[in-house]
């Protein structure tokens, strides 16, 4: 399918009479999968099931063994290491749903398979500056919360409230409590809290999900944090900036996984007075980065300007192919430059 750049998508309620009939449908998320991407991608896989179409969900890449509780997670594909399978799947389906994304480039590897599939994208998702051209039909709200709480939306737009189960609950309050910060980011508004006490009359059981999610570590993960809290963070006042940056060998030294560093780049933000945090991770083939704001200052533009990324206006991350020790250096530089923004 080719679209001119000037193509705006399509509003998502025009697919719902496209949707008759048993359709082939893929969905799939960002890379490294978190609660939102995953919990959106389950919900929206249970119900579209319950009306008879063929779906699958590919992830592009693993994810943290605290999501293999979700309903459906167990039949979801890793594309990594499903390449020829994945290929197949995307060669029959009509329609491709991305969820929790909007630039091709988050999925990674599977990033030209999407932009080479033949039938119809469609976008759900919450972050700013969606590449539009690429999805036919879609709906892209950086007000929303999360995109479970968008796919609760399309549910109930078109007319199917009554089709929420309790599998569906459960996976669509995942994502809303993380992407929420268990409902205290301003974006936790009335609608969230109207969703939730539907999901609840649903039979949902949110402290189970919570559960789920946060209590299932293993210990090494909560002494790693107790480590890098102490060892790998630096304050800079002057700033009101704080970084954490982790070497390789503190990931080896406590077998960290997909998942264990989750929630880390926002301890520093309790300190007081701090307005940027920021997280980066030596990865195999990059330096990741993590950033967290409080107020008004811009984490979705700084990660864009400095570090190849993006994200919400308090939220983002990044990413750099140099060392550690000069990617945090230009983060320093970064900030020195961002200066009166920070105070
Ligand atoms: P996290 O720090 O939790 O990995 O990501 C924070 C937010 O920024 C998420 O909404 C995520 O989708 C987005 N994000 C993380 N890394 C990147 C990146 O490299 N590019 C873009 N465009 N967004 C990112
Ligand atoms: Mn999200």
């Amino acid at each position: 399918m080719h679209l001119c750049p000037r193509f705006y998508m399509k509003p998502i309620r025009e697919i719902f009479p496209l949707l008759t009939g048993p359709q082939k449908i893929v969905i799939t998320m960002h890379q490294k999968p978190d609660a939102d991407a995953m919990g959106s991608a389950l919900g929206l896989y249970h119900f579209l099931v319950s009306l008879n179409h063929d779906v699958t969900v590919i992830s592009p890449t693993n994810w943290a063994k605290w999501l293999n509780w979700m309903p459906g997670c167990n039949k979801v594909i890793d594309f990594e290491l499903n390449k020829d399978k994945c290929d197949q799947l995307l060669a029959q389906a009509n329609w491709l749903f991305c969820l929790d994304f909007n630039t091709l480039s988050r999925t990674k590897n599977l990033a030209p398979r999407i932009a080479q599939f033949q039938g119809t994208r469609i976008l759900i998702d919450h972050h700013q500056q969606p590449e539009v051209d690429k999805f036919a039909f879609g709906i892209s709200s950086t007000e929303k919360s999360s995109t479970c709480e968008m796919v609760y939306d399309f549910i109930v737009d078109s007319g199917n409230n009554q089709r929420v189960t309790t599998d569906i609950a459960e996976c669509l309050y995942a994502g809303v409590m993380a992407d929420t910060g268990s409902f205290r980011f301003p974006a936790a508004a009335a609608s969230v809290h109207r969703m939730v006490a539907d999901l609840k009359d649903k039979g949902l059981e949110h402290t189970k999900v919570h559960e789920n999610i946060y209590d299932s570590y293993h210990e090494n993960r909560l002494r790693f944090i107790g480590h890098v809290l102490l060892n790998r963070m630096d304050v800079f006042y002057e700033y009101n900036t704080a970084v954490i940056s982790i070497p390789k060998k503190d990931l080896l030294r406590y077998e960290i996984k997909t998942g264990d560093s989750e929630g880390l780049v926002n301890y520093p933000l309790s300190i007081m007075g701090i307005k940027m945090a920021a997280l980066v991770i030596d990865r195999d083939e990059e330096r990741k980065w993590s950033f967290r704001s409080k107020g008004d200052f811009d984490v979705n533009s700084f990660a864009r300007k400095y570090f190849e990324g993006g994200g919400h206006f308090n939220a983002s991350g990044g990413r750099s192919s140099e060392s550690l020790e000069k990617t945090v250096q230009r983060f320093i530089e970064a900030m020195k430059e961002n200066a009166s923004q920070l105070q």
